[in-house]
């Protein structure tokens, strides 16, 4: 019997250490020196490194990387555990050396960089000596990348690049960014001359390339590769910006079920309220199919590969999307005025909703992988009626009893019935 919902012992441990230290480390850090753990400032550093130390300490630093790119090898399934603590507490995926947009560059890296690249880049993000970001969007179109037009051209021993990109989430604190191209995948330092970072938007850049040089050594992948690498890069993230909306989702969950226990209304607690139930009952529904959903995800990936699990990847994206919209709404709700103001997580997270359904590719987009692919599965019915046409197949069914029912008066008027539509019992 292979279907196993329990946690193994031993890393049920670690999650239980994770879920104490983020408790007490990591969320005071978090409300008294926001941003710190991502900071190169000495003084921010001093404060976030012996954190992060003490997760080297217990082997748990960059879970995301498999062994066979170079990880610790603890698979998907274990990082969708960590990520459902995680994913609670702002700067947890950076301590834990796991935080997106530098997590899927590393997996590009990873996958498609040359020992030199995997040298210059790869080990220097992880170990956040340095940070990236990446640069795929375009102003002029967003959700089709044939609508892209950053090109590099080929001069000598450099490759020359063009283009605007839009959206390019912490550019402007990125040492190095992914450009992608039309004709392939660039890192581009970010103090590279042409490089120019507009003022606004102030955190996902509006990013002008004009005539900016790299040597040749800076295209990773194949030529002509980026959409490939970039698949691969987005397929990661989405997993786990799934794993950690689990985490958003429950915190809402346990605020909403706090409060409901915790306050009166017309006479009886909050939670006494039927509507109110039914919001917890579907919250829990909702949070539950979207665990499931990301677990089995993570399971896929982790037994078989990304591409393999494209469909439940793209399925994971927009569900956590509305689960989260749902989720965060009720909660909201039932706090009341209290949830409508910034005193407590649930605005954000309200607000972090329709940012969900947007990034990492809108939710039609994905919507329309899963129906397609699902569709592959499927043929036409061959005439004119479905396969499920209950006439048909019972005419079919009856050949398989036509001896008993020319044998016997009785049942021979039971099966007439039933073709005629009457559910005649016996
Ligand atoms: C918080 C955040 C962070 C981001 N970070 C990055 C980053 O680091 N790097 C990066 O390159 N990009 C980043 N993006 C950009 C993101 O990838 C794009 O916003 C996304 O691909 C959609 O593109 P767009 O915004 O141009 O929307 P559009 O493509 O203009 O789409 C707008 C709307 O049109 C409709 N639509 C579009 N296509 C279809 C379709 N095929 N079927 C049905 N309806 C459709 C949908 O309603 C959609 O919401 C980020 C976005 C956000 C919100």
């Amino acid at each position: 019997m292979a279907w196993d919902f329990s946690t193994d012992p031993e890393f049920q441990r670690q999650l239980d250490w994770v879920a104490e230290f983020c408790a007490t480390e990591v969320e005071p850090l978090d409300l008294v020196f926001p941003g710190a753990a991502y900071s190169l400032d000495p003084k921010a550093k001093a404060l976030a490194d012996p954190l992060k130390q003490q997760v080297k300490d217990r082997g748990l630093w960059a879970l995301f990387l498999d062994r066979d790119l170079g990880g610790p090898g603890f698979g998907q399934l274990k990082l969708a555990l960590l990520n459902e603590i995680l994913g609670r507490y702002r700067s947890a995926p950076v301590i834990f050396g796991t935080a997106a947009p530098d997590t899927g560059n590393m997996e590009m890296l990873a996958a498609y960089g040359t020992p030199e690249q995997k040298e210059r880049w790869l080990y220097p993000l992880m170990n956040q000596e340095i940070f990236s970001a990446f640069s795929m969007t375009e102003p002029q179109g967003g959700s089709d990348p044939r609508l892209f037009q950053t090109r590099a051209v080929r001069d000598g021993d450099e490759w020359v690049i063009n283009g605007e990109k839009w959206f390019t989430s912490a550019g402007f604190r990125a040492d190095i960014i992914f450009v992608m191209c039309v004709n392939g995948m660039f890192v581009v330092p970010r103090d590279t001359p042409g490089v120019e970072i507009a003022d606004y938007p102030a955190l996902h850049n509006h990013i002008r390339y004009r005539d900016v040089r790299v040597p040749a050594d800076h295209l990773l992948g194949p030529e002509d590769g980026a959409r490939v690498l970039a698949q691969r890069r987005l397929g990661g993230g989405r997993i786990h910006h799934a794993m950690r909306t689990v985490a958003q989702v429950k915190l809402a969950f346990d605020i909403m079920c706090e409060r409901a226990l915790s306050r009166q209304s017309h006479g009886k607690m909050i939670a006494e309220h039927q509507m109110v139930q039914e919001m917890i009952a579907d919250s829990y529904a909702d949070i539950t199919m979207l665990r499931l959903l990301v677990l089995w995800t993570a399971w896929t990936i982790a037994n078989s590969s990304t591409r393999e699990a494209r469909t439940q990847v793209a399925a994971c994206k927009y569900t956590c999307a509305k689960v989260l919209r749902d989720v965060s709404y009720r909660a909201l709700h039932i706090m009341g005025s209290l949830g409508t103001t910034d005193l407590t997580p649930l605005q954000a997270m309200w607000s972090a909703a329709p940012t969900m359904a947007i990034a990492d590719g809108v939710d039609e987009v994905h919507k329309v992988t899963v129906a397609r692919n699902v569709l592959k599965g499927y043929q036409p019915h061959p005439g004119l009626w479905p396969t499920e046409y209950l006439p048909a197949k019972r005419e079919e069914a009856r050949k398989k009893y036509a001896d008993l029912i020319a044998a016997d008066p009785d049942l021979a008027a039971w099966a007439d019935a039933a073709g005629r539509g009457r559910l005649a019992w016996r």
